[in-house]
């Protein structure tokens, strides 16, 4: 994009909520993809005239922890409001959402960019909302509609523009998705659309204040593609704008295999909406305990959890951020560390042997019959020499399919580490006296037959030799031999 401009970014965040049953009704929130269409429906999310909608208060719980989450003011007050419009999804020919006064306001994210750089991006407004049903266009023509998604309640998560690249957007929605799947509020799986991304986008010259006409990408449903339709976006704009053309205010959609934008429907302004206060439900008020229990139950936040591990557990920044991630890992590693484990040791141990052993088995970490404690036992045997690392390896591996306790494996397997000097020292002579002529050939300047002599001597001893002390036997008892 050409240096003149400047790029304004804000993004609107659809998440749909984890609850059991829907937002204004007690129909169940089934999974859109695999249930059978119009099977989770009722007179109120089939839009039925004269049916009373019901506010559900999981919902409401789950939303003040977002918000919570992303610093907002919270408002005790909260209206919902409709905002009309017709559409072959939405049978009440209107959604029950909230406008003027939602539940969160004025927040704020800080979002760390991959050159390590941190960058805070406000949120405009956190508010609640109801799904519409589901559409399917037949190629042959005609369309099918599936209400089960009707009335799923519904967060929309609104920044402010405060986004100046397609990598900041993608960074900034990453931190969202973790923090929703940290809240237990969302999975976080944009294939079956429970988390839907639109980036509004537009330009302005470089210094000044006011905002350029913006562009809305819809259909995106990967991080890749939020990143490269931005960018794509910025730079068709740029061209435009160059060309001393005017960006037209409409919504795009995103083609995912042409990896291009295209026009979909021209932007509707708010009035469109024709917003109004629902009639059928009372405000909804949000008491202070409510807000302070809220408050004071949400768990440990990634951004928290990072600078924790680098601050005072001296991690590096990528074994924080990768430690953090998933909330279950994280918690998994903060008891290890509570169980007296050092903390660089462990995030090396879980990062590398533990999610290996994880990805072979297809395991979660909160599923492993392995206590965080018993990885600390095990690597208490390796410090204290009672175990290598090779054999600690094998023991892990047991541990998670057998729930045993490290020791008793290594005791029932004999995996005891040989530690005595004076036992390796004999085996040391035994193996060089076995080979002559590798004796010969190393006395003769092939120094590197050094590490083979430790490899016979560690095989000898089936792995269970300290292999530092056999090193070190053997470096001493060639160089006893003549000139290495
Ligand atoms: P709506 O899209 O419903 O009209 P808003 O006007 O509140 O809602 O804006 C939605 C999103 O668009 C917000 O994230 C906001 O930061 C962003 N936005 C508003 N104006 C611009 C602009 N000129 N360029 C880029 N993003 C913008
Ligand atoms: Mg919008
Ligand atoms: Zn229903």
């Amino acid at each position: 994009m050409a240096e003149q401009y400047e790029a304004v970014i804000g993004l609107e965040i659809h998440a749909e909520l984890l609850t059991e049953s829907k937002m204004f009704c007690g129909c169940r929130v089934v999974d859109s993809v695999a249930a059978t269409p119009n099977t989770a429906v009722c007179p109120v999310c089939l839009g039925m005239p004269g049916m009373l909608p019901v506010i559900n208060r999981r919902a409401v719980e789950f939303a003040l922890r977002v918000a919570l989450a992303l610093g907002c003011d919270i408002q005790p007050h909260n209206i919902f409001a409709r905002k009309n419009y017709f559409y072959p999804d939405l049978p009440k020919g209107y959604q029950i959402s909230q406008y003027e006064l939602p539940i969160g306001r004025h927040g704020h994210l800080d979002v760390t960019l991959p050159g390590g750089e941190t960058r805070r991006i406000g949120i405009r407004r956190v508010h609640m909302e109801e799904d519409t049903g589901k559409l399917t266009h037949l190629e042959r023509g005609g369309s099918l509609v599936d209400y089960n998604r009707s009335g799923v309640p519904l967060l929309e998560i609104v920044s402010e523009p405060d986004i100046r690249s397609g990598e900041e957007a993608r960074a900034y929605a990453t931190r969202i998705r973790q923090i929703l799947r940290y809240l237990g509020v969302n999975s976080g799986d944009m294939e079956k659309g429970v988390l839907r991304i639109e980036p509004n986008i537009s330009l302005r010259p470089r210094g000044s204040q006011a905002f350029g006409t913006r562009t809305e990408l819809k259909n995106l449903n990967s991080f890749r593609a939020l990143a490269e339709g931005t960018d794509y976006e910025l730079a068709r704009q740029a061209a435009v704008l160059d060309a001393g053309g005017q960006v037209t205010q409409e919504t795009r959609g995103w083609h995912d295999t042409r990896r291009e934008t295209f026009s979909q429907r021209a932007k509707e302004e708010a009035e469109d909406y024709r917003y109004f206060a629902e009639p059928d439900l009372p405000p909804l008020t949000l008491d202070d305990n409510w807000i302070v229990t809220a408050r004071a139950a949400l768990p440990e936040l990634p951004q928290a959890k990072e600078a924790r591990y680098t601050g005072q557990l001296g991690l590096s920044p990528g074994e924080a951020a990768a430690l953090a991630d998933d909330r279950a890992v994280a918690e998994w590693f903060d008891a290890a560390v509570a169980a007296g484990g050092a903390p660089k040791t462990l995030a090396n141990w879980i990062l590398n042997d533990l999610f290996r052993l994880l990805n072979e088995r297809g395991r979660r970490i909160d599923d492993i019959p392995v206590a965080p404690a018993a990885l600390v036992a095990l690597l208490d045997l390796v410090a204290q020499g009672a175990l290598n690392l090779n054999s600690a390896r094998d023991v892990l591996a047991e541990m998670l399919d057998s729930g045993r306790a490290p020791a008793d494996i290594v005791a029932a397997r004999g995996l005891t580490q040989i530690s005595d000097e004076a036992a390796l020292l004999a085996l040391v002579e035994q193996t060089i006296a076995d080979n002559p002529d590798a004796l010969a050939n190393y006395l003769g300047g092939k120094t590197a037959l050094l590490g083979w002599f430790v490899g016979q001597v560690m095989r000898a001893t089936r792995g269970q030799a300290n292999p530092a002390v056999v090193n070190r036997l053997v470096a001493e008892r060639l160089a006893a031999r003549g000139p290495g």
